[in-house]
């Protein structure tokens, strides 16, 4: 038994303290965050749950579900006696956008899935407490004066302002390198801008991040394609490294018949006239946006919640999720099932659609769908649905939204003729996030497929760290049959 278990007979609190947060009736109503966060002193005591373990040869703790290796002890001690300059302080060495991360992160499978008070109670609410000191931060006004060291005379560019350019940007920026961010779209932030709804992440706390990051030096080009202004191959005449962090935003899609309806729209173009576009204040802002009394969501994800409780509160009657296998399944994380529950949103759950059904003027109506019963688990380990016949049945729909997954950017791998992708479209990466072209990394979602924020934070730290070195002690590269292989195998 570790040492501070033996000597600390602590009274454990059961449970985490409460989230404070908006009421379901009252918020399907408007766009506002649903938790509204702690106080001061909830964190402190949510944060004296902590037991300040120690990591032993076998013993996992929080921090080893931490994609990018925050001291969660140490952040958590210093909350505990009521230092939060400190305790974000720590966070701020391996994390760029903790108040991003503090809202949207899935702790349940991170960090918080290995704490050690998780094994008989609930565990130490670390998200909450992550969440609490970002925004004290802000709130406070403490980002402070960033300490710079003399410029390197390295200059990199990053394509795509996600969080894994982002997080590329602020890692080397920080080291003295001169960093450029092009970024397709008006505004940086990627998916935490243009997918992710302002009740669960609101933009302004984007936009706080990002200028965090613009505050360590990184210049910002928004409205800039790469692929289109400039290649990959442009920039590398005027840079000495690129990272290519553009994401996974193409939108998969059913290929059912009737899918090209009016009214059939991928969660992408959804979330984004809605998030990007703020079509939820039409007319302030010219962006219509109609729902009808009944919207449809195909899938089961983070992205079909968002859709769904999009839906509410944009006025329709009904907002009801398809998905094809069972409440267990679902993707999405916890909390945002809860969520969308308490708010009314219909789980329509194993059954998967087989039609879509239009009127004469080419309108969306109705949706047609069949049970499914689970099988075998498949090469994914979740058990395989599989249609029960006869067990087809209608819903009426004015709107219906494919939120079943999204494929890579292909821009840039179609403009960079010597990098190499993988058969589903991603970018062949090895460990350090090279590419098959000297001088190019890349990571995030253009090399993982559609994942996590953290995850992309993660790739954008190891890539960060790899680039630093080939700038600075030893720029060999891979050979070409490494990629070649990387390619096959994935
Ligand atoms: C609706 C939705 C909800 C989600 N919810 C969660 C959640 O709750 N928790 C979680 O952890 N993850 C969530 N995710 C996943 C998460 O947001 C992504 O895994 C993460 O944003 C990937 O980061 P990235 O930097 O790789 O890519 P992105 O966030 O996609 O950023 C890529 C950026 O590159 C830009 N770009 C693309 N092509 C070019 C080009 N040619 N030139 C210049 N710029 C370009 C794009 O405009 C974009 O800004 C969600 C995803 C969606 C779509
Ligand atoms: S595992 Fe849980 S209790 Fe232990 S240090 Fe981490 S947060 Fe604290």
């Amino acid at each position: 038994m570790a040492e501070e278990e033996k000597k600390a007979p602590k009274k454990i609190v059961p449970k985490k303290y409460p989230m404070p947060e908006q009421k379901p009736e009252e918020r399907v109503h408007n766009f506002n965050e649903v938790p509204v966060g702690q106080d001061a002193q909830t964190a402190i005591l949510e944060a004296q749950r902590c037991l300040q373990c120690k990591r032993g040869p076998n013993r996992k703790l929080c921090m080893d579900g931490c994609p990018v290796e925050i001291d969660i002890p140490a952040f958590i001690k210093k909350t505990q006696e009521g230092n939060f300059e400190e305790a974000i302080k720590i966070i701020r060495e391996k994390q760029n956008l903790p108040a991003v991360c503090g809202r949207v992160c899935p702790y349940e499978n991170q960090c918080e899935g290995l704490c050690i008070v998780g094994k008989k109670n609930e565990p130490v609410g670390i998200g909450r407490l992550e969440r609490f000191l970002a925004d004290w931060e802000r709130n406070e006004q403490k980002h402070g004066k960033i300490e710079l060291p003399a410029p390197t005379g390295k200059k990199i560019a990053v394509v795509g302002g996600g969080p894994a350019g982002l997080t590329v940007a602020g890692d080397l920026a920080r080291i003295g390198h001169k960093v450029t961010i092009f970024e397709a779209l008006q505004y940086c932030g990627g998916v935490l801008i243009y997918g992710i709804p302002e009740f669960r992440l609101p933009k302004e706390i984007v936009r706080s991040e990002v200028d965090y990051i613009r505050r360590s030096g990184v210049e910002i080009h928004n409205d800039y394609v790469i692929g289109k202004l400039d290649t990959v191959d442009d920039l590398l005449k005027e840079y000495d490294v690129v990272f290519v962090g553009t994401g996974a935003g193409l939108p998969d899609w059913t290929n059912l018949p009737g899918e090209n309806l009016n009214g059939i729209l991928s969660a992408n173009e959804y979330l984004t006239r809605v998030n990007l576009m703020k079509g939820y204040r039409f007319p302030e802002y010219d962006t219509p946006i109609r729902v009808g009394e009944r919207v449809v969501t195909i899938g089961g994800g983070n992205v079909a919640m968002d859709c769904a409780r999009t839906s509410l509160r944009l006025g329709c009657k009904e907002s009801v999720i398809l998905y094809r296998r069972s409440d267990a399944e679902l993707p999405a994380r916890r909390e945002e099932v809860h969520h969308a529950k308490d708010e009314g949103v219909r789980f329509e759950l194993l059954a998967a659609p087989l039609e879509f059904i239009g009127d004469d003027c080419g309108n969306v109506r109705q949706v047609k769908a069949i049970r499914m019963q689970l099988g075998e688990p498949d090469a994914s380990g979740r058990r395989r649905p599989i249609k029960i016949p006869g067990s087809e049945f209608l819903i009426d729909a004015q709107t219906v939204l494919i939120a079943i997954g999204q494929s890579p950017n292909p821009l840039v791998p179609m403009t960079t003729p010597d990098l190499k992708t993988t058969k589903e479209g991603t970018i062949a990466v090895d460990s350090e996030g090279r590419t098959s072209k000297k001088g190019v990394f890349a990571g995030g979602d253009i090399a993982s497929g559609a994942a996590t924020v953290i995850l992309a934070m993660g790739d954008g730290k190891r890539a960060a760290k790899a680039m630093h070195k080939y700038l600075t002690e030893d720029p060999s590269w891979p050979s070409p049959e490494v990629f070649e292989k990387l390619s096959c195998e994935m």
